[in-house]
């Protein structure tokens, strides 16, 4: 299904990134690792991948400092020859009640959430224009759409998120370039385990589908994205979420 293509996955150490990874992986994909934090872990996802037959690097970077990203971006055409697909998947909680929300708070997760987004966006165009074909495929947040109270900072990154996605789809369409995004509603993760159990409960209860989802669930559209049976969907945002918001 992806036989051949080359796959960047950012923040895919652990939780719905390296799911993500592995995923494509399992489709042909070889797949560059980014991580910010332990290396032990990034290696370990590129180990599985090698393990299923498909190249991968790992690559240390900030999604959210330009020169940083341009070297992810570089090493990953050098290692791999093109770069067909890019998931924007690193991001960060800092929640807070909105008259408790402290300035660095709110700029950290833009940094990373909005600009980490735009910044490998960016890194990657030309390449994929050049190439006149390639995926961009953004992992958003179902609370970008809805809105959630104690998270003004991540909300407002994630439907900046939605927005650019829309943007980048109408820019890069005329070069084949197709742009689509993911909003996964309560997945567990590490991410996720920060909750506490009455958070926990409030959001499981607000789910049609009475469970939380898995990082599986997320990868298998991602990947659906990355794949020629959407060739003909750009600009959208795809709601994982268990029925949260119709
Ligand atoms: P996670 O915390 O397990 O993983 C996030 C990854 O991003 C980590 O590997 C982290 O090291 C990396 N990262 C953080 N800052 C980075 C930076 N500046 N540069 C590079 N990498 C960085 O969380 P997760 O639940 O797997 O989340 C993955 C994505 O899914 C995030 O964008 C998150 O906002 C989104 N999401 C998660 C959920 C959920 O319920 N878990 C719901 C909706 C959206």
């Amino acid at each position: 299904m992806l036989a051949g293509k080359a796959a960047l996955v950012t923040g895919a150490s652990r939780g719905i990134g390296r799911e993500i990874a592995l995923e494509l992986a399992r489709k042909g994909a070889n797949v560059a690792v980014n991580y910010s934090g332990s290396k032990e872990k990034a290696e370990a996802v590129a180990e599985e991948i090698r393990a299923l037959g498909q190249e991968s690097i790992v690559i240390q970077a900030n999604v959210a400092e330009e020169d940083s990203v341009k070297a992810m971006v570089k090493q990953t055409i050098d290692a791999f020859g093109s770069l067909d697909i890019l998931v924007n998947n690193a991001g960060i909680t800092r929640d807070n009640l909105l008259m408790r929300m402290k300035e660095e708070e709110f700029d950290a997760v833009i940094q990373t959430n909005l600009k980490g987004v735009f910044l490998c966006t960016k890194a990657v165009t030309r390449q994929m224009m050049k190439q006149r074909a390639g995926r961009i495929i953004n992992v958003a947040s179902i609370v970008g759409v809805s809105g959630n109270p104690g998270q003004a900072n991540y909300v407002a990154a994630k439907a900046g998120v939605i927005g650019l996605t829309k943007t980048a789809a109408k820019e890069l369409a005329a070069r084949n370039v197709l742009v689509n995004a993911v909003a996964p509603g309560f997945i567990t993760t590490d991410m996720t385990d920060e909750l506490t159990e009455e958070q926990k409960q409030a959001m499981q209860s607000m789910i049609p589908l009475g469970k939380p989802g898995k990082p599986e669930d997320v990868a298998r559209v991602v990947r659906f994205l990355a794949s020629e049976d959407s060739n003909y969907m750009t600009g959208q945002t795809l709601h994982i979420d268990g029925g949260m918001v119709m």
